[in-house]
């Protein structure tokens, strides 16, 4: 292993579960990626350490190849050998650890899900750690996602620092509260945590359980920087209903504390030059757009635009869990109907009776004109129907940034949405006066009822339908908002200079 060359800008290691495209669940796997190519375009070293699953897509990694090193991790009172892989993910330097431990940690055809998720990723943040030490790096700042790396802050002072991996400072990402790797405490013996230490109510005792302890808790108390994914969702998770009772814990670290908005990737979210789009188009050419919506309606075998092209076309890509507002979605489904709209669903639910009841849903509407539910998870689909619908359906009930509105905006489809979390921090209600006029970009409600979603959506469909010029002007408005990564990245990087200043004033 060598040395890293020291360029100017940050060296910036983050140490995540997943990676857009190769290994992604949610919005984490599209933060990691878009954030780290939003630095990189600015100057910055940026190197991302994930586990070597075998489910990943590897057709997206370029170059991989084994390193020529024996990497020896300690894990349940023994050492054990880890290959390390580098390859290029969407010109990225990955570093894929990959452990030889019986219990084959990253061999399970899933990224998450496993009984023995809390162990299989403490392993992976203590092999994380002992690389950066063998390695002779010395980042500036680690950065860490969700209770899956949140291991590697508390595992960084007690016992990396002190074996001489200190040049960093620690950033920590939360992307969801309502995830927080909860065990008994001796689980957290096992990559080497001094429990009697850590089992402690300033430290990592869960709020709630306190004989457990609690990943998420480790990465607020012992990292310098904490941030979670837009302003609003960092407000609502000091509440105990948002923190999940981890609000107590935010309350005491407030100053490090505070909500920066998700960017999307704007190269590879481009209505003008995306290859999954049968017809591009741009904000000021948007007979791509109306192509694309026939060319859709068509493939799915609904009706096709009448007279006027009267029916607007209504779209929902989403995972089907309580988070997003399943009841809410499967209302919009009914009332984009008795609106006069069409309505498309892609989505598909990790909850049995949730899958179920939309299977039937699906069946009920199987050669509807109006209506069609996709129950799977297809990433061309989804592009199309961004590309195709006239509005955006997002109920959710609580959402900490959201990134499907950003989406539906950059291809001209205007989201109609819960005032929750980062939906209330990226769409601003056209109706709604107290934003100037360049700001309106789409409808909004708060209510989470069916007559808080009807406020919106019928107001959207009457403006569709009664005013096509003023709905265009609005299309092409919401398309040309920046929602890049690349303010988001300046927020970041503002961030890690205050904590690195901060860190050279106490030497
Ligand atoms: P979350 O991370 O909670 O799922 P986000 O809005 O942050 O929600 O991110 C969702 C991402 O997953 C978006 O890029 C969206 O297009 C994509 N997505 C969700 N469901 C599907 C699906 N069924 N098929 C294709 N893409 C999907």
């Amino acid at each position: 292993l060598t040395k890293q060359k020291k360029k100017p800008g940050y060296h910036v290691v983050h140490i995540a579960a997943e990676m857009a495209p190769v290994a992604k669940v949610g919005g984490l796997g599209d933060v990691v990626t878009g954030l780290g190519r939003a630095l990189q375009k600015k100057g910055h070293l940026v190197e991302i350490i994930l586990p070597k699953y075998d489910c990943m897509d590897y057709s997206r990694i370029k170059n991989l190849k084994v390193l020529d090193v024996e990497l020896y991790s300690y894990f349940d009172g023994q050492t054990h050998k880890n290959k390390i892989w580098l390859g290029i993910v969407e010109g990225l330097p990955v570093y894929f650890i990959e452990p030889h431990h019986p219990a084959k940690f990253f061999w399970r055809g899933q990224f998450y899900g496993e009984n023995d998720d809390f162990k299989r990723f403490t392993y992976f943040c203590r092999a994380a750690l002992e690389f950066l030490l063998q390695s002779g790096k010395r980042p500036d700042m680690i950065h860490t996602h969700d209770w899956q790396t949140s291991a590697v802050a508390p595992l960084y002072w007690d016992i990396y620092v002190p074996q001489g991996l200190d040049s960093a400072r620690l950033a920590f990402t939360c992307h969801n509260f309502e995830y927080q790797g909860v065990d008994a405490p001796g689980a957290l013996a096992s990559c080497g945590l001094n429990v009697q230490q850590l089992h402690r109510p300033d430290r990592m005792q869960d709020n709630f359980a306190h004989d457990r302890v609690n990943l998420l808790k480790g990465g607020i108390v012992f990292s310098n920087v904490v941030t979670t994914v837009s302003p609003t969702y960092a407000q609502e998770v000091r509440a105990p209903e948002g923190g999940r009772g981890l609000h107590l814990t935010l309350a005491q670290h407030s100053k490090k504390f505070l909500g920066v908005l998700n960017g999307i990737d704007d190269e590879a979210w481009n209505p003008a030059t995306d290859p999954l789009l049968e017809y591009q188009f741009s904000a000021d050419d948007l007979s791509g757009k109306y192509a694309n919506k026939s060319a859709l309606r068509v493939r799915l075998g609904l009706a096709p635009a009448d007279a006027n092209e009267d029916r607007p076309l209504v779209g929902c890509i989403t995972r089907l869990v309580p988070q997003k507002g399943v009841h809410l979605i499967r209302h919009a489904i009914y009332r984009t109907l008795e609106c006069g709209g069409q309505f498309i669903l892609l989505g598909s639910s990790p909850v049995p009776n949730i899958q179920r009841e939309f299977e039937g849903i699906a069946r009920d509407f199987e050669h509807h004109p109006h209506i069609r539910l996709i129950l799977k998870y297809d990433e061309a689909l989804s592009h199309s129907i961004y590309a195709a619908s006239d509005m955006f359906v997002i109920p959710s009930i609580f959402e900490p940034c959201g990134l499907t509105q950003m989406i539906a905006m950059r291809y001209g489809s205007i989201p109609i949405v819960r005032k929750t979390g980062g939906l209330n921090d990226s769409v601003f209600d056209a109706d709604d006066s107290s934003y100037p006029e360049s700001k309106k970009n789409g409808f909004t409600f708060s209510a989470a009822n069916e007559g808080g979603l009807n406020f919106a959506l019928d107001r959207a469909m009457s403006y569709y339908k009664t005013d096509r010029e003023w709905w265009q002007r609005l299309v092409s408005r919401a398309m040309k908002m920046d929602y890049s990564w690349n303010h988001s990245a300046d927020e970041y990087i503002e961030l890690y200079r205050q904590c690195l200043k901060r860190a050279s004033s106490k030497l």
